[in-house]
């Protein structure tokens, strides 16, 4: 009786238990990526492995078999962390143009843009309406100086209103001095306040010509010097580097030596673009730049401008233009910068209407042309990773951010399938609306934002410093 009992009741239970038991392991994860070559930059982890994503977390990372709800074949594949444009720009409308901004990000594989040129000088405001709509990557801003010094006239209000913006969560203090000429012992206050607050100080350079450019670099070190904070140089190779690119890069490197924190981006394109109504084409531009009225062409239509035309354009609001292709070359302006763990790739734009947008391709394809480029070059793929990734990542300190950048267990999930054999840009001079080929997954917290080139969900968050008091110096 007692033999028939045992295999007749309790072996069926233990059966269904153990069965029960596999399931959940099996499907233990909200998601899985199989078979990919995963590559974490900072660990240097390269392998073909499985990832395993629970809620908005990487749970594991194993060669051993798992399995889950939603499962992402990778094959041939690489997985990397999700792509950190800490230069997103967006600055026209961005209400109404947020969301294509963050398809044509997107769709390169970027997870996280942020702001970090421009921003905003109204934080309460800026997250109040951000946060109530929906969004493809996660989003964060710096603090607009621009926009603070025109509210306020006396720079005892402009340091006021910048530490309520990083009161409330802005991820650093930005500005652009060329645009905004300002007075050295005026910045000398916006560094000391990044400072006491710990956050980034990104700086647009004071001058781009050939005879003073080192000046505007000099000034960010100073600045660094004087106050302890980390100071920025946004797109070093247009913007104070285009003549001189070694004796900056020295003189950033020996800065760092000494323990100071300066450190810089640059884009993977051989042509810069700017509004043609900026201080950039005030009188003397075609010596400044050697350039003529010919060598200007329309974003987004392809237009080529004459005399008559640039007067006619330069009196509009927000036409920008675009200078030749080589004319700062790549060897000399892009590669040189990445040799140093102190600089990253960032786009220093974003494509902001459908059709015939008037912003430059890196808004489209910074990310899938940097890749391009430096496999060419046979950079190991996970250096390449390193500076659209954690590098860029490290460049804004905050918590959310620490998260982000890398492929570990209890990072966020927040990652890049790509075809590293097919990856290229799309995005022209004369077309910029055109999506990056080789993108195959784009996961978002943890959920499945993009796929073959077609949006699919929402899952982008607000990036905000956690203000806490122990913070913010005395
Ligand atoms: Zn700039």
């Amino acid at each position: 009786m007692k033999n028939i009992f045992y295999f007749g009741t309790i072996m069926p239970i233990i059966f269904f238990f153990i069965m029960f038991t596999c399931r959940l392991i099996a499907e233990s994860y909200d998601l899985v990526i199989l078979n990919g070559l995963v590559i974490d930059p900072i660990s240097e982890y390269e392998k073909v492995a499985n990832i395993g994503i629970t809620g908005d977390k990487i749970a594991i990372i194993t060669t051993e078999k798992i399995s889950g709800k939603i499962i992402i074949d990778a094959t041939d594949f690489i997985v990397s962390p999700g792509f950190i444009d800490i230069l997103a720009d967006n600055s026209f409308s961005p209400e109404k143009t947020y969301l294509t901004m963050e398809k044509y990000k997107i769709t390169d594989g970027v997870t996280t843009v942020l702001f970090m040129h421009g921003g905003t000088d109204d934080a309460k405001k800026t997250y109040k309406y951000f946060q109530n709509v929906k969004h493809l990557t996660n989003y964060g801003y710096s603090t607009k100086v621009m926009n603070v010094r025109t509210r306020c006239k006396t720079i005892p209000d402009r340091l006021k209103l910048i530490q309520e913006n990083l009161d409330y969560g802005n991820l650093g203090i930005s500005h652009s001095i060329e645009y905004q000429p300002t007075p050295y012992k005026e910045m000398v206050e916006y560094a000391k306040l990044a400072a006491k607050n710990n956050v980034p100080l990104f700086l647009h350079l004071r001058y781009s010509s050939k005879e003073k450019e080192l000046d505007g670099v000099q000034e960010a070190i100073n600045l660094a010097k004087v106050s302890g904070a980390m100071v920025h140089i946004d797109h070093i190779h247009s913007t104070g580097a285009t003549y001189h690119m070694q004796t900056a890069l020295k003189m950033i490197k020996e800065a760092n030596q000494q323990g100071y924190n300066v450190n810089c981006c640059v884009y993977p394109y051989s042509y810069w673009a700017t509004y043609i109504s900026s201080t950039r084409f005030n009188h003397g531009w075609q010596q400044r730049y050697n350039l003529n009225y010919d060598d200007l062409t329309i974003l987004g239509t392809g237009e080529v401008l004459n005399k008559n035309s640039f007067y006619k354009y330069r009196k509009q609001y927000g036409v920008i233009v675009a200078v030749p292709e080589g004319t700062m070359s790549l060897d000399e302006l892009f590669f040189p910068v990445l040799k140093y763990s102190w600089s990253c790739i960032a786009s220093d734009g974003g494509i902001e209407k459908e059709k015939n947008a008037n912003n430059h391709p890196r808004g489209a394809a910074c990310f899938a042309k940097a890749i391009y480029e430096c496999q060419r070059k046979h950079m190991p793929m996970k250096n390449i990773l390193a500076k659209i990734t954690y590098v860029p990542a490290s460049f804004v300190p905050c918590k959310q951010m620490e998260q982000r950048g890398k492929l570990q267990t209890g990072a966020i999930a927040d990652i890049t399938i790509f075809d590293p054999k097919t990856i290229q840009a799309k995005s022209s001079v004369a077309n910029p609306n055109q999506f990056s080929d080789g993108i195959k997954w784009v996961i978002v917290n943890g959920k499945i934002a993009l796929e073959n080139k077609k949006i699919v969900g929402y899952y982008g968050k607000l990036i905000k410093r956690n203000v806490q008091k122990q913070n913010i110096k005395k």
